[in-house]
């Protein structure tokens, strides 16, 4: 038993490990499975198998400073889409209670009370008034 051990032991000494990217991959891997399943596309079967082995295979690597840079690039391109899937996720939470708007001058998002009608608003961040029209 101990000789499994330090056989296994040895065998993951030194390896990446995971990271952020090894998480978006098996969302990509789980997202791509139903969708095999549900359209039954014979081209993903093959896709879902390479994205698994390719998330494994990071998992393994020893050259930590490729995996390094890679796990940066995935995380420069997921920010943007995690931020939009945050507030996608917010506007549905509190539909019945307020409103989204962009500030038109630095574009900030400001969550507004949802009462009809045109109101003036004051954003918090670059402190300029703008109109604001909420129809319903
Ligand atoms: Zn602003």
């Amino acid at each position: 038993m101990n000789s499994l051990r330090n056989k296994l032991r040895t065998f993951f000494y030194g390896r990446y490990g995971i990271d952020q990217m090894y998480y978006g991959l098996l969302g990509l891997y789980v997202i791509l499975f139903l969708l095999q399943v549900l359209l039954d596309w014979e081209i993903l079967h093959g896709f879902c198998g390479l994205v698994l082995v390719y998330a494994l295979w990071r998992t393994l690597s020893k050259n930590h400073a490729a995996r390094r840079r890679e796990n940066q690039v995935f995380l420069k391109l997921w920010g943007p889409v995690k931020t939009e899937l945050i507030l996608l996720r917010d506007r549905f939470r509190d539909r019945k209670n307020a409103r989204y708007r962009h500030c038109k001058h630095c574009h900030a998002i400001l969550k507004l009370p949802n009462k009809r009608g045109n109101h003036t608003v004051i954003c918090p961040k670059c402190h300029k008034r703008f109109s604001v029209h909420i129809l319903f």
